[in-house]
């Protein structure tokens, strides 16, 4: 009956439930049980899911935090903890671990790992052709970390700003296709893999350059974006996107770059004209400005978390994850990636797809963005080159990642326990790999124990109950499951929680065959130890 009494006890029984759950989150943190925390703890907390203090979505939380603080110099209460936690969803999910990389810890110390062993790899030699770039430290290494989700991790030198050089590619065609179009766009740009170096003197057989992120195909976004607009403006655009992109911070600009770019651009000039000759550009092009405007977004400076940012935002479609805000529509983002995909690495692009398979592009500062779709954004930033112009420990660090993690675009095909899936929480990898194979077991389906096996998971492992593979192959009367797993040394004697050995559950099932197997194999086990 729906009296009003009723209701209200149903009310109450809901408020006292999330209360519990609060208290529990609150009990986490309050390490030493004095019913208060303090903001410090509050944060590192959250820092340990990746959430950071200075996130835009939790500004106002922060702010209460100081102000409260202030007020009562204690510190976090559990009433005002609740109420922040009533307000923010980001909050209760984090503090759950129901972000999109649930132990971010763990992730981040493998990623850390990756980072030390790189870092003693000083091959590759700086860009040269601008003394700006030659004078670059080649030591310094940034590696950032931003999900859809907005969790961060920053290592190594991620407070140093770099030139965007050719990463500005991806987002200059972003922001034309944005105003123009895939079909616009692509009138004046193919996109097909050019399979030479980013500078070659070479068009498509239409005359039009191969893609939009090698020199010939940036020079031509550039001519597309905001096209009838003020350079100045035009300018702007690409600036405040960039912003936008790096969740509010702002990005800034190297002059002096910029100069020493347009000094020696004989190349790009040559290209530019080349392409005019074909009547590649739209009409009424001014190729001068044009030219200028490339090399103006080439020398805009980011740091390492602006450009993880950047790269988070396109893996999550286009939404930046720290704001919120919507920067570019999620089809020209699609297309975007399928470029990257194809063509972000200059002349070793293919090589990349076969061997690493998620969207990336480098750049000749050494910067590289690196896109997990609908998971997330990194920038690598090492200023040493390979010949082809990738930042050596970029390509090494994307070797390095894709080998642990199955984030190769196929590896969904290959339903492998060799790599780790980072959006699974704390044992879920481990306990996958069990499952199946205990799953296996009582089907008697031998050749997946056999991949199973390869995949190093133990054919001792129990589950939860203590049951392991052998028992479940002896109560369902799997001979040849059975006999595969004795001829492999498994521990035949193995209890499960109710005290029940392999051999019991053959006799409970009246599997005799089963019985005398393992039997014979228990004693000449006993035998063979007490020789
Ligand atoms: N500014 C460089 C150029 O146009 C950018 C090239 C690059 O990063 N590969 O030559």
């Amino acid at each position: 009956m729906k009296t009003k009494e009723n209701i209200k006890t149903k009310k109450e029984a809901l408020t006292a439930q999330k209360n519990m759950a609060y208290l529990g989150l609150f009990n986490s943190i309050d390490h030493n049980k004095e019913g208060i925390i303090q903001p410090y703890q509050f944060w590192n907390e959250l820092k340990s899911h990746g959430i950071l203090v200075d996130d835009p979505r939790l500004k106002d939380i922060n702010d209460n935090f100081k102000k409260e603080k202030l007020k009562n110099r204690k510190g976090i209460t559990f009433e005002l903890f609740s109420k922040c936690i009533d307000q923010s969803i980001l909050l209760t999910k984090s503090l759950k671990g129901e972000l999109v990389i649930p132990d971010f810890k763990s992730f981040t110390d493998e990623i850390t790992t990756i980072y030390n062993k790189l870092e003693k790899n000083l091959s590759g030699s700086v860009a040269n052709y601008i003394p700006q770039l030659a004078r670059v430290n080649p030591d310094q290494f940034a590696v950032s970390i931003c999900t859809i989700d907005g969790q961060r991790f920053d290592y190594g030198d991620f407070n140093t700003d770099f030139c965007l050089q050719s990463t500005c590619k991806p987002i200059n065609y972003c922001i034309a296709h944005e105003s123009l179009g895939e079909s616009v766009v692509h009138k004046h740009i193919g996109r097909e893999p050019s399979g030479r170096s980013f500078n070659e003197m070479a068009l498509n057989n239409d005359g039009l350059p191969h893609n939009p992120l090698i020199n010939s195909g940036a020079i031509m976004c550039s001519s597309l974006i905001e096209r009838h607009a003020p350079i100045s403006d035009r300018f702007d655009l690409v600036m405040k996107t960039w912003s936008e992109l790096s969740g509010g911070f702002n990005p800034s600009f190297n002059n002096s770059v910029y100069l020493s770019e347009k000094q020696t651009a004989d190349r790009n000039f040559a290209l530019a004209y080349f392409m005019r000759e074909k009547n590649a550009f739209p009409e009424n092009t001014n190729l001068i400005e044009t030219l200028e405007f490339y090399f103006q977004c080439c020398s805009i400076e980011v740091k390492s978390p602006s450009m993880a940012s950047a790269a988070a935002t396109l893996a999550n479609g286009g939404v930046n994850p720290l704001t919120g805000k919507n920067v570019f529509n999620s089809s020209t983002v699609k297309n975007c990636l399928s470029l990257m995909n194809s063509c972000g690495m200059y002349d070793f692009s293919g090589e990349y797809a076969f061997k690493i398979g998620f969207p990336a592009k480098s750049g000749v500062s050494g910067a590289m963005m690196i896109v997990i779709p609908n998971v997330m954004g990194i920038c690598v930033w090492s200023p040493n080159l390979d010949e082809l112009g990738n930042s050596v420990r970029g390509v090494e660090f994307s070797k390095m990642f894709g080998e642990r993690f199955n984030f190769h675009n196929y590896d969904s095909l290959i339903n492998s326990n060799d790599k780790l899936d980072p959006r699974k929480s704390k044992y879920e990898n481990k306990i996958d790999g069990v499952i199946s194979l205990i799953y296996a077991a009582s089907l008697g389906d031998i050749d997946e124990i056999k991949k199973l096996e390869a995949r190093g998971i133990d054919l001792n492992s129990a589950d939860y109950d203590g049951r392991t593979a052998l028992h479940l192959a002896a109560s369902e009367g799997h001979k040849e499951v059975v006999e595969y797993l004795i001829n492999r040394n498994t521990t035949a004697n193995l209890k499960d929680r109710w005290g029940g050995s392999p051999i019991e559950d053959a006799k409970r099932s009246n599997h005799r065959n089963i019985v005398k197997i393992l039997e014979e194999y228990l004693s000449n086990q006993f035998k063979s130890e007490n020789k």
